[in-house]
């Protein structure tokens, strides 16, 4: 299984990340620019379109990806506090509110790595003064995503790519 990463350019630059197991591969967050992720998805079958929430800078192409591949879309929704197999690909849903009410991860577990989008980053945790947001809620995430193995490598919706270890140790907001 490969991840691929495609930050997508402007102020917001966001992460897009494609999950490819040999032709399939499911989609997170196509925050923009559809052409450069149809260009990286060329021959491979899309499973699934997965939303971390749904703020524009995390979906601006997914109406263009719906049409085009004709993919389930995954999001809060639609979504249960549990495990989902699509094809090959194996994921647990967890709920982690506080940015949106709408804000999810997803956690893949035999890979060890989890896809946070604007909930949590490298060293920080996403706004919750925007609509929707609960810092109340925030610390709870927080605080459920702390019970999780230091060796998970964390996936964001901007900027790099971290551990868990690392924020359980240095993120400001993972203080007790
Ligand atoms: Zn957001």
């Amino acid at each position: 299984m490969t991840v691929d990463t495609i930050v997508t350019q402007g102020a917001l630059a966001q992460n897009c990340y494609i999950i490819s197991a040999e032709d399939l591969c499911i989609i997170i967050d196509p925050g923009a620019e559809p052409f450069n992720i149809t260009s990286r998805i060329a021959g491979k079958k899309v499973m699934a379109i997965l939303l971390t929430h749904r703020h524009s800078d995390h979906i601006g192409a997914l109406p263009f990806l719906q049409k085009e591949t004709l993919a389930p879309v995954y999001e809060m929704s639609n979504l249960k506090e549990q495990n989902y197999s699509i094809g090959p690909f194996h994921f647990q849903v967890i709920f982690t509110k506080g940015h949106t009410e709408d804000s999810l991860t997803y956690y893949f577990e035999k890979e060890k790595m989890m896809f946070t989008g604007d909930f949590l980053f490298h060293g920080d945790v996403g706004r919750c003064d925007l609509e929707g947001g609960s810092w109340w809620k925030m610390q709870e995430s927080i605080h459920k995503i702390k019970c999780y193995p230091d060796d998970i490598k964390v996936y964001p919706g901007h900027e790099e790519a971290t551990t868990l270890g690392e924020e359980k140790k240095h993120n400001p907001y993972f203080k007790d």
